[in-house]
Parts: C-alpha cells; sequence; structure tokens
C-alpha cells in the first residue's frame, strides 16, 4: 500500500508542486515522507495488533465510567503525541502546517490498521469548526485544548427522531439568565434535549469532552423556528471550565443514557445522551451549560464547514478498510492450496493442488478489489489535493476546485462506502468457510465497513444531494468544469499506447451521464427525477472512478514494472467489468422509471 500510495502523491497528483505555496515553504519531499513514516509506524505498533481486541472487548458502562481497553488510550496518547491532531494548523499555535493531502494520506495508515480505535477525526473537525467559527475565547479555551489532545470532541447532530431530517431536531437552548450574553466564553444558554449516535460521547481517553450541539432557540412565542434556519451551535463540555480553561470541578449536566451496540466499528463508543434532565445540576439547577457559537440560526451552516473533509475521511476510512481486505484475502490466495488447473485434457488429480491465486474466478475478485480499492484511494487523494488548492490556490483555480468539490464530494464519501464495502464482501469470499469465521480479520473489516453508507449523511441522502443540487446548481457549472477536466484526460489518454479504446469508452460514458442528467430533470418534477437518485449516484461514480483510472494509467510509466502492469490491468478490469454497468444505472434515471415512487405501502 505504501508503494502505491507514494506513487499516487508524487507521480500522479504532484504532491511537491504544492511546496511552492508560502504556507507550505518551511517544508520539503523529506518531512513529508517523514510524517508518512511515523504515522505507518505508529499504526503498525499501537494500533494494528489491537483491532481485533478491541473488537471482542467492546466498551463497557459500569454505572459511573465507560470503560476501553488500555491499547485504545495508549493509541490516543500515541496518536495525539505525535502532533497529527494540529497537523494543518499554524506553527504559532503549535501546528505543521501539512497540506491537508498529507494529513489525510498520514491518516490512512491508521484507518487500515484499526480503524474504529480513531485518530480524532471528530476532535480535529470540532477544534477546526471553532477556529473558522468560533470567538478568540473559544479558540484559546477549547480548540487549542482539542488539538493538543487533552480534551477531545464530539458532534452532537442526530436525534433519535431527526436523523437524515436535521431540520426536525428538538433540543432546546434558553438564555442562561439576565448576564447571559456576558460570558467570557460566549452567550450562555441551558439546552435541554436527547442526542442519539454520538460517536466518541463518553470516554476516559482525555481529560474533558467538548460536544459541538446543534439545538434551537425558541422564539418569543416558545417555538422553535421550523426548518433548518431555526438551528443554532453550541459548545457543550462535559466538564465546566472557566475563562482560562481551568476545570471548575463542576460537572455539566450532560449524561450517558447508554451505549450502542453496533455491528462493527466497535472501538468507538457510540452513545445516547441525555443534555440538562437533571442528572448533573451546575450552579444549582438542571440544564446542560452551553455557549453559542456563530450567530443564532447558523448552526448547520458553520457545521457543513466541516462536510468536504469529514467526508473525504468517510470515504478514506472506507477506501482503507477495503484495501486492508485485498490484502489480507491477497496474501491468503497465495497461500491456499486448493483445485487443479482446467487444462485440454481436463484436471489431472495426481498433480499438486495449485494456490487458488491460479484461478481465473479468484483472481477476477483480486482484480475487483484492487480496481475498487486503489481507485478509491487515487479519487480521496484528488479530493484531498482540492481542498488544499481552495485553501491556497489562486483565486481562479481555488473557485474550480470549490466547484469541483462539490460534486465530487457526494462521490467521494459513497463510492468507497459501497464499492469498498463490496470488496470486503469479495475478500471474505476469496477466504472462502475460513473468511466467514472470526480465524481471519477479513469478516471484522465488512462489519466495520458496513458504517460508512450509513454515517455522514446515507447513500440515499448523498445521492439526492448530487442529482438534486449539486449537478444542477450554478446552472450546471460543476458539473460542466468536472466533465472538461475528464474531457482532458481523454484527450491525453486518445494518442498513448492501450489507452485509446477506454478514452473512447470513458467519453461515450461521460455523454451518457450527461444525457441521463437533462432526461432526469427534462419534465423539472423533482420526485420525478429523484426517485432514481441512487442509481444515478452509482453511474455517476463509476464514470468518475472510470476517469480517475484512465488519469492514474497515463502516470503508471513512472511506477515500477510489476506496478505499472498491475494498474494497467486494474484499468482493464474497471472499464471490461465495470463500467458497463452504467448503462442498466443511467437506464432507469433517463426514463424517470417510476415504479419505485409508484408502489403503495398496501402492496408490500
Ligand atoms: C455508528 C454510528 C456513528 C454515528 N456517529 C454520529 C455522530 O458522531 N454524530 C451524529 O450527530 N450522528 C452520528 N450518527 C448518526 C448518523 O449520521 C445517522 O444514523 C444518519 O444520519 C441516518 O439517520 P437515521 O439513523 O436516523 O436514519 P433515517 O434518517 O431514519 O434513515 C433511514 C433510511 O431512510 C432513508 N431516508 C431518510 N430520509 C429520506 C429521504 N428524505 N429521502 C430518501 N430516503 C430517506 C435513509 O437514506 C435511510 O436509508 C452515527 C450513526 C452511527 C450508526
Amino acid at each position: 500500500m505504501r508503494e502505491t500510495l507514494d506513487f499516487l502523491l508524487d507521480d500522479w497528483i504532484g504532491l511537491g508542486s504544492l511546496l511552492q505555496r508560502p504556507r507550505f515553504a518551511d517544508h520539503s519531499p523529506e518531512t513529508f515522507a517523514s510524517v508518512l513514516d511515523t504515522c505507518e509506524r505508529i499504526a503498525r505498533e499501537k494500533y494494528a495488533p489491537f483491532n481485533r481486541l478491541v473488537d471482542t472487548e467492546e466498551p463497557r458502562f459500569d454505572g459511573e465510567r465507560v470503560i476501553l481497553p488500555q491499547a485504545t488510550h495508549e493509541a490516543w496518547k500515541a496518536y495525539a503525541e505525535s502532533g497529527m491532531l494540529a497537523a494543518a494548523q499554524d506553527y504559532e499555535i503549535g501546528g505543521m502546517q501539512l497540506p491537508y493531502t498529507v494529513e489525510a494520506a498520514a491518516n490512512a495508515f491508521f484507518a487500515k490498521a484499526a480503524v474504529s480505535i480513531g485518530t480524532g477525526m471528530l476532535t480535529t473537525g470540532n477544534a477546526n469548526l471553532l477556529m473558522k467559527h468560533g470567538t478568540e475565547a473559544q479558540k484559546r479555551v477549547f480548540a487549542l485544548a482539542e488539538f493538543g489532545g487533552r480534551w477531545s470532541g464530539t458532534m452532537c447532530l442526530s436525534e433519535p427522531q431527526a436523523g437524515s431530517s436535521l431540520s426536525d431536531v428538538a433540543t432546546r437552548a434558553v438564555p442562561d439568565g439576565a448576564d447571559f450574553e456576558a460570558d467570557p466564553l460566549g452567550p450562555r444558554y441551558r439546552l435541554r434535549g436527547n442526542k442519539m449516535w454520538i460517536s466518541a460521547g463518553e470516554h476516559e481517553l482525555t481529560e474533558n469532552i467538548i460536544h459541538l450541539v446543534l439545538a434551537k432557540i425558541p422564539g418569543p412565542d416558545g417555538k422553535g423556528i421550523p426548518g433548518t434556519r431555526g438551528i443554532s451551535l453550541f459548545i457543550v463540555p462535559k466538564k465546566l471550565v472557566d475563562a482560562e480553561g481551568r476545570l471548575t470541578g463542576e460537572r455539566n449536566d450532560v449524561a450517558l443514557a447508554g451505549l450502542n451496540h453496533k455491528c462493527g466499528w466497535r472501538g468507538t463508543t457510540n452513545t445516547l445522551l441525555n443534555f440538562g434532565e437533571g442528572k448533573f445540576r451546575p450552579g444549582g439547577e438542571a440544564g446542560a451549560v452551553g455557549f453559542l457559537v456563530g450567530q443564532p440560526g447558523q448552526g448547520l451552516r458553520c457545521m457543513f464547514h466541516m462536510m468536504n473533509e469529514a467526508r473525504i475521511g468517510v470515504g478514506l476510512a472506507a477506501t482503507m478498510l477495503g484495501y486492508a481486505g485485498y490484502e489480507a484475502s491477497l496474501d491468503y490466495a497465495r497461500n491456499r492450496p486448493q483445485g487443479r488447473p482446467m487444462t485440454a485434457a481436463g484436471k489431472d488429480a495426481a498433480s499438486p493442488q495449485v494456490p487458488i491465486i491460479e484461478h481465473a474466478d479468484v483472481k477476477r475478485m483480486l482484480l475487483a478489489q484492487k480496481a475498487y480499492a486503489e481507485g478509491a484511494l487515487a479519487l480521496e487523494l484528488y479530493c484531498a489535493r482540492l481542498v488544499d488548492e481552495l485553501h491556497t490556490g489562486e483565486e481562479a483555480s481555488a473557485h474550480e476546485a470549490g466547484l469541483l468539490l462539490e460534486v465530487l464530494t457526494p462521490v467521494a464519501k459513497s463510492w468507497p462506502s459501497e464499492w469498498c464495502l463490496e470488496a470486503n464482501s469479495l475478500a471474505i469470499q476469496v477466504l472462502g468457510g475460513y473468511g466467514y469465521t472470526r480465524d481471519f480479520p477479513v469478516e471484522q473489516y465488512w462489519r466495520d465497513n458496513r458504517l460508512n453508507m450509513i454515517h455522514e449523511g446515507t447513500h440515499g441522502i448523498q445521492a439526492i444531494d448530487l442529482l438534486g443540487r449539486k449537478v444542477v446548481m450554478d446552472g450546471g457549472a460543476g458539473l460542466k468544469l468536472l466533465a472538461m477536466r475528464i474531457g482532458a484526460t481523454i484527450e491525453r489518454a486518445g494518442p498513448a499506447a492501450g489507452l485509446a479504446a477506454p478514452a473512447r469508452q470513458l467519453a461515450t460514458a461521460l455523454q451518457k451521464v450527461g444525457a441521463a442528467t437533462q432526461a432526469a430533470w427534462s419534465t423539472g418534477v423533482p420526485e420525478e427525477a429523484l426517485a432514481n437518485a441512487t442509481p444515478y449516484l452509482q453511474a455517476f461514480g463509476h464514470m468518475v472512478l472510470a476517469w480517475i483510472w484512465l488519469d492514474v494509467a497515463l502516470a503508471a510509466g513512472e511506477a515500477s514494472e510489476a506496478q505499472r502492469q498491475g494498474k494497467l490491468s486494474a484499468l482493464r478490469y474497471f472499464f471490461a467489468y465495470e463500467l458497463p454497468k452504467i448503462d442498466a444505472w443511467l437506464a432507469v434515471v433517463a426514463s424517470r422509471e417510476p415504479v419505485c415512487r409508484e408502489m403503495q405501502d398496501g402492496w408490500f
């Protein structure tokens, strides 16, 4: 995997070009490589050996405390000490001023080694949000303690009755006393409500936990503003702190109502949290103390600021689980003797068995995994590079990066979640019965990966976002720009040896996706277009991955001979077995097939 990662970073996306940017001027290829080396080592030593342990020793609550394996404490400590929580931050606040691309690539090692031990992605996301939208005091007190690893963070959006539909959030925030606006940590409120599915919502890895909570501030009539406009964002620390960030010794009114017991990803606690139920009484009264971030009603806007990176993070985690399964099943296939080759004269039962990697059907399953996992890794790195362009590029190119991210982010989140999960299923298949046991890691990879189509916006919601918003916004500007980028790759591939045919195939796919987009919207009726949003997402994603593979193949000459052959074979596989699938997906999109929409509850 490291060889592939280095090839993609150095020879494909040209990471070195970022060194010319003032923000990264103090870095060099060596400093980038040393960050990758350090993370690879910590992942190997502190994460990988404990992946099964954290799966079998689920977090448990003894009525007072949530207990996690000692290995999780040590992994968190090693990660925090590496400085990676503040990887992208300015030097002045103890950061490393690394490009996001390097941060994402370095974090990939941990996702592959033990995804659910986690690297504090939520903590970094939480603190980054405060750096963007918080007051100076909120940054100093909360964000800096999170970057240093002393405190950790959560994102509290979901509620039992409000998952995909966040406009139905019912948590309420009311001003806390007449002087509520005078608090040095920001306007002070009292929150009451229940938050469901909160990852890392309770544990003792850190001295304090900083919850970022979405809640509604009722108007004068006592009601919240309906819809997402009424949602505000609050910092709710588990333990109260003073204006200097010192613990006051008082517990905030945030109580663990229970732990969720999950299919996978068991190294991280997942919690139902009650805010303001009166279990603790800060200042002598019930109600969780929270400090407003940004303006009232702007809570979701602040959260969405984080979305590109959070979704690339989810896509990358899915990718690395796919990669882990691919490597495990490849290793197994090389060592498992079973069956004999089919020859013109039939099978020779007296001959020794061959390793299963010799069977074409097993190679099919391995090639599929390679095409999914390596292709997805390239896509995620491409998107990470766009994030750097957005933040540090010249105005015009930053604008273009922003447009491309709008259309590519739903794919970056969803495509690996679906297809690297399929890769994990194929890994189990390669191992046969052994794959279905806990003696091998592949079943855990599948269970861990199954989450990724659900959180950070479900598959269906991502699909509606893509077809309903992203490809039509600004008159389709994002889609047009993407088509230009794909067109440029097609043009370069045309004269390249062996790439003319896939280039033509991709050009046809691009044209079909464009035509289906138009046909879906030709009646202008959203429910007709969006009834087939998920097949659209699948087709769109496959077209994007075909483009990524063609573009990667153009750089394959820089790789070693075995790597080059491997990449060209994965490209051939993807264009022969995968890309043709888009015809079936696009057919229902273009015809606005109504069966799913028209099916009625009573007919099931
Ligand atoms: C392990 C785990 C960790 C999580 N971590 C966090 C966290 O840290 N913080 C946090 O806030 N949340 C977290 N979540 C919550 C997660 O984001 C939600 O589960 C997700 O948004 C879906 O909400 P839901 O579970 O209520 O499902 P629902 O919204 O009820 O969706 C159920 C199904 O209906 C479909 N559906 C819903 N609405 C529509 C629609 N309008 N059109 C078409 N289809 C629709 C969905 O696609 C889905 O298939 C986590 C969840 C899990 C499982």
